[in-house]
């Protein structure tokens, strides 16, 4: 299956081009010529399926052409190395935990997913010369990047983060790790570290002398096989026996979570409406009740990595739908969290429930709470663990957080970071030495 832009002034691309690539020529985004829709009988028998089962099905809707069964098959459960299980938390509702990845949160799925599909392209086609794979974190994406490129034969990741900017917890996740993964510690901003890597791939003599891609989230390979854990939310409310209209509220920033769901919704998944949760920036809210799209400079809040002023993936979901705002706003409504809002869902939930809810996931939460109507149930898609923002949900609930084992481990290990200034010719000389 080839690929499109999303600005369609770029040439159509093999799935390959589209991974290496990243961003279209036309600075669009990719998108897959077609969706295939599954079969009834996929469906009626999804209950019977384990979740790497039914993401085989998925996956091979979207990459069955270009990749041998086989080798799909050991893809995805090599990726799928943990569940993410539905847990009701109170009446309707419940949360769809995609946090029990290496790096605790959902980013997990994309990264391993993208990592073992480029290893998969580097082995097939013989390259030679060594993949550099180049990204800016302002904390999440860095270590779930790195975590899921560890390892990986014929590629190097560069992971650049904001000197004293990152939390501790969050830092030890992609500093300690060595072999293929560098930690580069910017004198700077996150603001100057994307500035570097966005510098890097427009370098015509950087790109000549190295293989640059980038692994954020308008990667196709990143961000397609998040449906996966849609179809599993699914399975496990067929099996719990829930009946009625199914919501579905995915906490937002970036907006490649939900494009994900999306499509699973355009695959034939009975998904009867979706919620985007925003936190204080709430720019995809804005659009959907004014039609208009504002992008604006982003608000430091509680769930940060939603702190985001200009979705990259929404010209996706303009695409999904053809441009038409009222397609898009009957089938997706939207809700502003604010951080008292937060603090307030997280306690009260803490407190009723006794579940335990990180920043973003308040957002889900809270959206849901007030929004559900009788005859519906609920999901909303816990994306990162509570431990991971330790200091935040103690704070609010004033009692103590556990750290799971597999996050204490990353913190007993060695922090092995180069420092780098936040100019462009330093980097760049930095690249080319090594
Ligand atoms: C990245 C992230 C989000 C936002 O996901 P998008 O796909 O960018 O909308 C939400 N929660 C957590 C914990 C994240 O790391």
């Amino acid at each position: 299956m080839n690929y499109y832009s999303t600005n369609r002034q770029a040439p159509v691309v093999t799935l390959e081009e589209a991974v290496l690539k990243g961003l279209a020529e036309d600075r669009g985004l990719y998108m897959p010529e077609k969706i295939n829709i599954l079969p009834d009988d996929f469906f009626e028998n999804i209950s019977k399926l384990t979740f790497r089962e039914m993401s085989l099905v998925v996956a091979s809707a979207f990459f069955g052409e270009e990749i041998e069964q086989t080798a799909l098959k050991e893809i995805v459960d090599d990726t799928l190395s943990f569940e993410t299980p539905l847990v009701p938390v109170k009446d309707s509702i419940y949360s769809l935990e995609l946090f029990h990845g290496p790096t605790l949160a959902f980013k997990d799925v994309g990264a391993r997913f993208m990592a073992r599909l480029l290893g998969y392209f580097i082995k097939k086609q013989g390259i030679k010369d060594d993949i550099i794979v180049l990204v800016a974190t302002s904390g999440d994406t860095g270590s779930a990047v790195a975590n899921g490129f560890l390892d990986v034969d014929g590629i190097n990741v560069y992971v650049l983060y904001p000197k004293g900017k990152v939390s501790a917890i969050q830092e030890c996740q992609f500093t300690t790790l060595g072999k293929n993964i560098t930690a580069l510690e910017i004198d700077g901003t996150f603001d100057d570290c994307q500035a570097l890597v966005k510098a890097a791939f427009l370098d015509s003599e950087l790109n000549e002398k190295l293989r640059l891609t980038s692994a954020n989230s308008i990667n196709v390979a990143r961000f397609l096989p998040q449906a996966f854990y849609y179809f599993n939310a699914y399975a496990q409310l067929c099996r719990a026996g829930v009946k009625g209209d199914i919501v579905v509220c995915v906490p937002s920033g970036n907006f490649g979570n939900l494009t994900a769901g999306l499509i699973a919704h355009k695959m034939g998944l009975p998904i009867k409406r979706f919620i985007a949760a925003n936190n204080q920036n709430d720019i995809f809210l804005q659009y959907l009740l004014t039609g208009i799209y504002r992008p604006q400079p982003s608000i430091q809040t509680l769930a940060n990595a939603m702190d985001v002023g200009n979705p990259s993936n929404f010209v996706r979901i303009l695409d999904l739908y053809d441009h038409n705002h009222s397609t898009i706003t009957q089938l997706i409504s939207g809700y502003c969290c604010p951080d008292d809002f937060i603090r307030q869902t997280v306690k009260t939930c803490y407190e009723e429930t006794g579940y335990l809810l990180d920043p973003h996931g308040a957002c889900g939460y809270s959206a849901l709470s007030e929004n559900l109507r009788t005859n519906e149930t609920g999901v909303f898609l816990e994306t990162a663990h509570p431990a991971k923002f330790k200091d935040t949900i103690e704070d609010i609930i004033q009692d103590t957080v556990e750290i799971p084992e597999r996050l204490q481990e990353f913190m007993k290990g060695q922090k092995q970071s180069i420092s780098l200034g936040k100019d462009f010719q330093g980097f760049k000389d930095y690249l080319v030495r090594k």
